[in-house]
């Protein structure tokens, strides 16, 4: 089994991230990283994304796939890393046959649950839904999205960030009840549903400053034998391949010895952490 230094979540400008594909493909040349996968947010329905402000546009999708397999062959000439095209995708009722269509020819889906009833989780402008439900009754409902999302025909090659109702835990918004009930339906979930998860480091450059998911969780996880994928879901070209290294030495301490990685033909190998 052999070792690869890989990213398994990034984003460009062709979704909410700040820089283009190539400064990402160039910055994920400079952290050494072996592969790398281009996860712009996959198109939205407009109720949720009106503008298309943090998906990729429906009329640029067909850009965004060719220039991603454009990046892998320039990227391979010159010794950087393979540039696999994936979308990372949410889940929301109804959202089946959508994801199908717009992520047709994609080697890979990250599923991410950032959508709740009727508005966004993750959006530090707008707190709205955490004021409207609470941190409790938020952790609930995102539980209950993300353990549907697991089991939906959709298939999710990883489920990002599992614990993101952690993400503004530092503002206040702290659940009070205990979580492992919830932890223990996720930990199932995935296992019955075949899914992989991600180790995200995103949340390391968060205020809370802690990996996705959260060590009990994480824990969980291993012991429902659920594999695991590495990513930065870096938005700017300075956080590619950021965390990685200490990420691979988290999921060691929990008793992790692999992680999985894609390839472009659409492949995915077992590699020594
Ligand atoms: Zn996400
Ligand atoms: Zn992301």
């Amino acid at each position: 089994m052999r070792f690869l230094n890989v990213d398994c979540h990034v984003h460009s400008d062709y979704s909410d991230g700040d820089d283009a594909l190539l400064a990402m493909v160039e910055a994920g040349a400079a952290a050494h990283l072996d592969v790398m996968v281009m996860t712009d947010h996959l198109t939205l329905p407009r109720a949720m994304d009106p503008a298309a402000d943090v998906s990729v546009a429906e009329r640029a999708l067909p850009f965004y796939k060719a220039d991603v397999v454009a990046a892998d062959h320039m990227s391979r000439a010159k010794g950087g890393p393979e540039v696999v095209l994936g979308f990372e995708c949410d889940w929301y009722p109804g959202c089946e046959d959508k994801i199908e269509r717009w992520s047709a020819g994609a080697k890979v889906r990250l599923g991410s649950v950032h959508w709740i009833d009727h508005g966004w989780m993750d959006d530090p402008e707008d707190l709205s839904l955490w004021e409207e439900l609470g941190a409790d009754e938020l952790w609930r409902r995102y539980v209950d999205a993300w353990c549907a999302a697991c089991e939906s025909p959709v298939n999710f090659d990883v489920m990002a960030h599992p614990d993101l109702a952690r993400r503004f835990e530092a503002e206040g918004w702290k659940a009070t009840i205990d979580l492992v009930p919830l932890y223990d339906r996720m930990a199932e979930a995935a296992r019955s549903t075949g899914r992989r998860i991600e180790i995200s480091t995103a949340g390391l450059r968060k205020p809370f400053g802690d990996y996705y998911p959260a060590l009990p969780l994480l824990e969980r996880f291993f012991r429902a034998e659920v594999p695991v994928t590495i990513g930065s879901d870096a938005h700017r070209a300075r956080d590619v391949g950021a965390g990685l290294e200490s990420a691979r030495a988290y999921a060691a301490k929990v008793g992790y010895r692999t992680q999985e990685v894609p390839h472009t033909d659409g492949s995915w190998e077992t590699c020594a952490l």
